[in-house]
């Protein structure tokens, strides 16, 4: 299968449609030409100051046009794209700079800061600035005078020589993701371009197309650029020749503002954002009716969000299933699959053409259909490796099979269903307890907006159930009733021993719920065996 690269489809794109609106945010736009030309300032700039291909090149601003000038900059020049979380704290940026040994940061002033608190030792050596307006830094930096071409890029690149500008591969690495650490010190993930384009042509080559990308799209970012879920949608779209709206930090009011001025007819979210769009007053005015696809993953959605969401937006819905390991969706839930009551509308899909999947158990054995064990994938949009960390990459990567770490079965149609993340399930006397589940269920509970299910540590039983449940409006139901309404629905080693009130559930950007800082307090120091 030959896969376009990333250069390859912004060029075609270029070339069939210069005019057409590539990139939109707020009030600027950028058309495919203007892209593709302000990629390439950007790419010789980048050769200009020195930078050379394989180097690492950080972003740390919020997402804007810019982000994807200089992502298509990054690719054309053979640099990889470290785009990092701005939410981060001054330790982790230290880690993820160091770790990546950038040899130049995209710094939004906003951010100035911040980078500040970073150690010096790990800031790199240059950075260019982005400021509010448009006739920035950046702007001068990019138009600067200076060599035009490559070959006198080169030239001014001491040790240099045009050999270094190489035609990117599918094979060529093109951005380096952090994940998100819910589970431990963030790991560079290293993709190429192959990730970018592996699901869409193998679906094209089989005849199907489970996601329906059509150029005359117009679509919400709505997983920032730093997360997999945001750059590979992003990149799928420009593909395609569409227009993709980049929202500099996700809140419902700004998607509600975007989608009516820019007439958004399909949108990448994750479920919290699903969750935060019914909460926000002006949805129940919004018209909606050209709004046709939404396309949400990133972490497990409750039956209630889902179905709830599937009844106020009135699109069809696709659910993705992947990891950042996956070069992000290895799974989907086509919009056929998506009635209300239906068994499978709880699953997370089926694998897309050319990629495999089975369930192991602890010690790799395949396990039968129905049985839950780890989920692993063998994908061609699979990450190159971890960076700098061999032996993590051989845990995960095996035989070119991904360990997700990740608790689920298939059924016998082939459909994937996810239980919850290994290291989250609950071991109460021995039995599994996912807390998806148990979240789910309490979500049903009309007095019940969110909900948040964690292991605690328990004399007798090793762990007990803990549910903490955010109130919906009106009169909050008592532990009693709750106790009640979930004892109907789960087996009773699966119920939870307390019932905590909280103001919100702790989530990360990408909406994944902060299990750690919940268990943390619980454990209070203790250790928690994982199995
Ligand atoms: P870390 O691995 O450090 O915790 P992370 O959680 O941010 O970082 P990602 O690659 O962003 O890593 O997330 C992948 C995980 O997200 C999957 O392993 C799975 O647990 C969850 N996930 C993604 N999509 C879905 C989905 N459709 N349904 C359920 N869970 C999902």
């Amino acid at each position: 299968m030959t896969l376009p690269t990333l250069v390859e489809s912004l060029r075609t794109q270029a070339g069939l449609r210069p005019e057409h609106p590539a990139v939109r945010c707020g009030p600027h736009t950028l058309t495919y030409a203007e892209l593709l030309a302000a990629g390439n300032r950007v790419a010789r700039r980048l050769r200009a100051a020195g930078v050379r291909p394989g180097d690492r090149v950080a972003y740390l601003g919020k997402e804007s046009e810019r982000y994807y000038e200089i992502l298509y900059g990054c690719a054309l020049s053979g640099t990889v794209l470290v785009p990092l979380n701005w939410r981060l704290t001054a330790v982790e940026v230290t880690h993820i700079l160091a770790d990546s040994g950038a040899a130049l940061v995209f710094l939004e002033s906003a951010f100035e800061d911040l980078l500040r608190q970073v150690d010096e030792a790990a800031r790199p050596p240059r950075h260019v600035l982005l400021g509010e307006d448009r006739q920035d830094a950046y702007a001068r930096w990019k138009s600067a005078d200076g060599p035009a071409d490559a070959a006198a890029a080169d030239a001014a690149v001491p040790g240099g020589t045009a050999a270094d500008l190489v035609e990117p591969t599918a094979d060529t690495p093109v951005v380096q993701l952090y994940t998100s650490g819910t589970t431990g010190l963030p790991k560079g993930v290293v993709l190429a371009h192959r990730s970018f384009a592996a699901v869409r042509t193998a679906m094209a080559e089989a005849g199907v197309d489970w996601i329906d990308w059509r150029p005359q799209d117009v679509s919400l970012v709505g997983i920032p650029g730093f997360h997999v879920g945001g750059l590979w949608w992003a990149t799928q779209n420009l593909a395609g020749g569409a227009t993709i709206v980049a929202l500099p930090a996700f809140t419902a009011r700004d998607a509600v503002l975007a989608l009516r001025e820019h007439g958004v007819t399909t949108a990448c979210v994750v479920p919290s954002m699903l969750r935060l769009l019914l909460a926000e007053p002006q949805v129940e005015q919004a018209d909606f009716s050209g709004l046709r696809k939404i396309v949400y993953g990133g972490s497990p959605i409750t039956e209630d969000l889902l179905e709830r969401s599937l009844a106020v937006f009135g699109a069809e819905f696709a659910q993705i299933y992947g990891l950042t390991e996956t070069g992000n969706t290895a799974v989907c839930l086509p919009p056929a699959d998506h009635r209300p009551g239906q068994p499978r509308m709880r699953a997370a899909g089926r694998p897309y053409p050319g990629v495999r999947v089975k369930i192991v158990d602890e010690k790799g054995a395949e396990l039968p259909v129905g049985r839950v064990g780890e989920v692993c994938l063998a994908t061609p949009a699979r990450m190159v490796e971890y960076f700098g960390l061999p032996e993590r990459t051989a845990e995960t990567l095996v035989d070119g099979w991904v360990h997700t770490g990740d608790a689920g079965h298939v059924d016998e149609a082939g459909y994937v269903f996810i239980q919850d993340r290994i290291k989250d399930t609950i071991i109460v006397a021995g039995e599994n307890v996912y807390p998806a589940e148990i979240e789910d269920a309490l979500e049903k509970h009309p007095g019940v907006a969110d909900a948040v299910v964690v292991g605690a540590p328990d004399e007798h039983w090793g762990e007990r159930v803990h549910a903490c449940w955010v109130p919906a409006p009106g009169t909050p139901p008592t532990r009693r009733e709750l106790h009640r309404f979930l004892s109907e629905r789960l087996a009773a080693f699966k119920l939870p021993a307390a019932y905590e009130e909280i103001a919100h559930v702790p989530r990360n950007p990408s909406g994944k719920i902060l299990r750690r800082e919940l268990r943390d307090r619980l454990w209070a120091g203790r250790d928690r065996k994982v199995n």
